[in-house]
Parts: C-alpha cells; structure tokens; sequence
C-alpha cells in the first residue's frame, strides 16, 4: 500500500506542470532565494544537502550563493535526470572530483536520485557532515504530503551538529471566517437569478472535507491564532500528528466593534480557516532572515489556505450576551463571547494523506 502511495507521489512530480505551478510562485521564490542568496555567511563555502530537488532549483540558487557542494536528492526518476540536465546545461554539474577552493561556482551540483530515507550508502557523503540542510516540503495546511518526515530523517543522519536547516520553523494558525468566506453568496445571485439552492449544497459538502481555495482577509471575523508551532531542529517525527486547542474571540475593528446600540452587534462565524508559515529565522539566516507566508493576509501562494465549515455557523459578540437560560449559546438570541475549537491534525492510515478533526468543544 505505501509502495503503491509512494509511486503515485513521486509520479505526480514527474509532471513539469506542477514544478512550474511552484517556480510560478513568486512568495514561495522570494522566501527561498533570499534565504539563501542574502545570508552567505551560512552558504559560502558550505555543504548542502537538498531534500526533493525537482527541477533543482533551490540547489541552483545554492551553487550561486557559494556552496562547495551541493548533494541534491530526487526520488522521481524523470525529475532527477532532468535536475541533472539543468545544473549540465547552467555549467553547474559536478564533474565526479572536488578541486575545492577558489572556482566555488562551478561543478558543485551532485543529483542523486532515490528516496532520502534509501539512500544510506550510495548518498556518498558521511554521516554529519552537512551543514545546511535545504528543502521545500511543505503542503496543504502544512502537513499534506507527510514530506516533513523525509526532512527530519536527512537531519538525523546527515546534518552536523548544530548544522542550519531552511526553514528551520513552522507555525499553523487558525481564524474563524464569515459568510463571503463561503459559496453561499456566490449562488445567491447569478445574472440574476437565485440559485441560493445551490449554495446551500456546496456549503452542506464543505462541512464534510476540507477546501483549499482561497480566503479574502475581508472576510476573516475573529482573531488569528498559533494552533501549532514547529521547530525543525528539534522536532521528532512524532509530533507531526497533535491535538491543539484554540480560542476565537471576534475580532477587534471588524466593523461590528462600532455599533453604538445597546444590543451587541452579531458576527456569523461559518467556519475556521488554517494556514501556514515557514520561518528563515535569524538563527541561521544572520544577514537577512525571512519569512514564506501562506497567510490569507498576505499575497497569495499555491498553497491558498485550508477551508473548514462548520455544519451551523456560530453567533459572536463581544460584550457579554444577556441571554436567558433556554437560548442556545452561539445563535442569535445568546451570541457567544468566543469558540474553543479542538483540532487534530494525524497522519492517515492512508500514507502521504492526513486526518483532520475539528471539535467546537465550548462557546
Ligand atoms: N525543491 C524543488 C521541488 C519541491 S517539491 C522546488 O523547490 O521547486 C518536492 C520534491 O521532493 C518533489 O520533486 C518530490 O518528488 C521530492 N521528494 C519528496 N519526498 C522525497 C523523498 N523522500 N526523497 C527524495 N525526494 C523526495
């Protein structure tokens, strides 16, 4: 089954369609190629180890910034020997022997292709003697793809101690969104005409899986909050599957803050949202730290953000709700002060997939 899943995987990365989909992502470049051209105390002279290297891109950049060596690993056959083609055709390939020193921008490139977790003996290098450990793994909502365990396995065999990891963080967060954040209002008038029935539909569907797509900042309600954090150094495989829980408050200078009547003004919460960030940090990168975000604050990525709807949505305010004893918390009638959401996010039965469990423990 992991065989089958793992052949699947690689063969979706055999297509150059989808290497360009992520050369195309302009914040996804940025964060990596700054990363790595603007901190050459960290790349100069450096030994890089390149986790899932594609069309080699990122170990371009490294050979560029300095690198004396760059080892970059590709499970898909297809894109190992076009990486190889590239860093051939860039003047960049390794001829087989290291002369070291002073012409540091030619022949670095070493593209090996097989899974990282294969590799032992033919990754012709020692063990802890990379000194930067460089991938682009991350997924849907971080953890689609379950590549980060590739990651920390390359770290644990091949990175010297105290060696830099880019990125080295990861942080989740989570945000309650409104109505436009649905399909609702899309349906609601075509050309027109009402076809709400199908709004209706698409929003019943939603509540079962998750969506990525994206989500207008507009149209977020409440505050946005850690729901986790990673730091790549440290981090044991393990601790990909978690159970968080978060508190959503509405969020302060939505337009519902300035009502001046005495009833509170009501936020619709229909759903959460989750999305991510990898850190550059200044632990590694000292000349110029950076950040990738998949924020629907910032521009946007291929990543887009991680869509849940909730099967009701949820009544906020802010001031404290006078209601009486029968109302149910959360409707119009008794708005509620905040939403404590459990959420799990557990690698899948189902390798490469992710199970995710959102729970509205308390109003
Ligand atoms: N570094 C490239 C590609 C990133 S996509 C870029 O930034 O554009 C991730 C790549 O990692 C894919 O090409 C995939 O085939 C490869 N990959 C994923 N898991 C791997 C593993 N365990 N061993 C080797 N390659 C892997």
């Amino acid at each position: 089954k992991i065989k089958n899943a793992n052949e699947n995987y690689f063969g979706s990365y055999s297509s150059f369609g989808i290497h360009r989909e992520m050369i195309s992502d302009k914040v996804r470049m940025d964060a990596y190629m700054g990363a790595i051209l603007n901190n050459p105390s960290l790349l100069n002279g450096a030994t890089i180890l390149d986790v899932g290297c594609g069309t080699g891109i990122l170990s371009l950049f490294a050979a560029q910034a300095g690198a004396s060596r760059v080892i970059s690993v590709e499970a898909s056959h297809k894109m190992a020997s076009v990486a190889t083609q590239v860093a051939k055709d860039n003047g960049l390939l390794w001829n087989g022997s290291f002369t070291g020193g002073n012409n540091q921008c030619t022949g670095v490139i070493n593209v090996v292709q097989g899974m990282i977790e294969e590799l032992d003996e033919s990754l012709n290098i020692p063990p802890n003697s990379v000194d930067v450990l460089l991938s682009e793994w991350m997924g849907y909502c971080l953890l689609y793809e379950s590549m980060v365990s590739s990651v920390l396995y390359a770290r644990d065999r091949w990175l010297k101690p105290g060696g830099a990891i880019l990125p080295d963080t990861a942080t989740i967060f989570v945000a309650g969104f409104g109505r436009g954040g649905t399909s609702i209002p899309f349906w609601e008038n075509v050309y027109g005409f009402n076809m709400s029935c199908i709004g209706k539909e698409v929003a019943q569907d939603a509540a079962q899986l998750p969506v990525v797509d994206v989500v207008d900042s507009h149209d977020i309600v409440t505050n946005a909050v850690v729901l986790q954090s990673f730091d790549l150094v440290n981090m044991k495989p393990q601790e990909m599957d978690f159970t968080a829980s978060v508190e959503l408050e509405p969020k302060s200078g939505h337009p519902g803050d300035n009502h001046t009547d005495l009833q509170p003004k009501i936020t619709w919460c229909y759903g959460v949202v989750l999305w991510f960030e990898t850190g550059f940090t200044s632990r590694f990168c000292k000349e110029v730290p950076t950040v990738l975000s998949t924020s629907p604050y910032s521009p946007e990525t291929h990543w887009y953000q991680t869509i849940f709807t909730f099967r009701e949505p949820i009544a906020m305010a802010s001031g404290k709700p006078e209601c009486n004893g029968m109302a149910e918390i959360g409707t119009e009638t008794c708005p509620a002060m905040k939403i404590q959401s459990r959420i799990s996010i557990v690698r899948a039965e189902q390798h490469r997939c992710i199970d995710i469990s959102l729970e509205t423990v308390g109003i």
